[in-house]
């Protein structure tokens, strides 16, 4: 079984002090595991960069860039970073802009900045027309609104922590919906609930590595070769067998971010 992780951040610096051998034996584990492609997610502009470098030294690695809605700056530096991030997005290897969205849970960025950024990094993917990852944690409102105002740019909510009426608008609007290690916990009813009214054509899997490992990995580091987990546990809340989740949500998530 091959499998597509949507959505990691293998560059994060933790795997240099808390995984032996580093990014590099991170990354080989996890083509040794089965899982042959990974989106590796930027959430600012230094490892945006780092993340096409890492995506030029594996072939089964492709580059997100995007600036997260907590790493948002001042609204002097907005278009400058725009810039910079546009400079970026032109690179072969970079096959989306994320992640980006709105943070309610962490109140460090005022929401109005949250939401500039945010803005702007839709406008940047109807210009390039580039897929979008969105990182929606207690903004749901504020993001399915956002997004609706750019009805030409399409994506995926990331980890999605919605409501199964909200799957549902979403696919409704064109929207894929990838799920984390999240729907393996135990007490988690409603994302359990939301990965099964997904259609088959718009399910996406990923880790959010090295946040958010699934049972029975909670609360240590978690990589990519993980995925197979939550894998597993949407085909079992799904009825079908691991092989077919892995499977569709390898095409989908190719269909999505254009690779060949
Ligand atoms: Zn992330």
């Amino acid at each position: 079984m091959t499998l597509f992780d949507s959505h990691a951040h293998c560059d994060d610096a933790r795997y240099n002090s808390e995984y032996e051998g580093g990014t590099d034996k991170l990354i080989k584990d996890c083509f040794e595991s089965g899982v042959v492609n990974i989106i590796n997610i930027g959430t600012c502009i230094e490892n945006s960069r780092a993340s096409i470098e890492l995506a030029h030294k594996y072939e089964g690695i492709y580059a997100s860039c995007g600036i997260h809605p907590c790493e948002a700056l001042g609204r002097d530096e907005v278009d400058g970073i725009i810039c910079e991030l546009e400079k970026l997005l032109r690179d072969e290897k970079a096959v989306a802009i994320g992640e980006i969205g709105l943070d309610y849970h962490w109140q460090d960025v005022p929401r109005d900045i949250q939401l500039l950024y945010f803005e702007k990094q839709m406008e940047l993917a109807k210009k390039l027309n580039m897929p979008v990852i969105i990182h929606d944690r207690e903004a749901h409102g504020d993001c399915l609104e956002m997004i609706k105002k750019f009805p030409e740019v399409k994506g995926v909510f990331h980890s999605f922590s919605g409501s199964s009426e909200m799957a549902r608008e979403l696919v409704k609007l064109g929207w894929y919906i990838s799920f984390s290690g999240t729907v393996t916990f135990k007490n988690a009813r409603v994302p359990k609930e939301a990965c099964v009214v997904v259609p088959s054509d718009r399910l996406l899997i990923e880790t959010d590595s090295p946040y958010l490992a699934p049972t029975p990995h909670r609360g240590t580091i978690n990589m990519p070769s993980y995925v197979r987990l939550t894998c597993e546990e949407i085909a079992r809340l799904r009825g079908v067998e691991p092989e077919e989740i892995a499977k569709i949500t390898m095409e989908n998530a190719k269909q999505l971010f254009k690779i060949k």
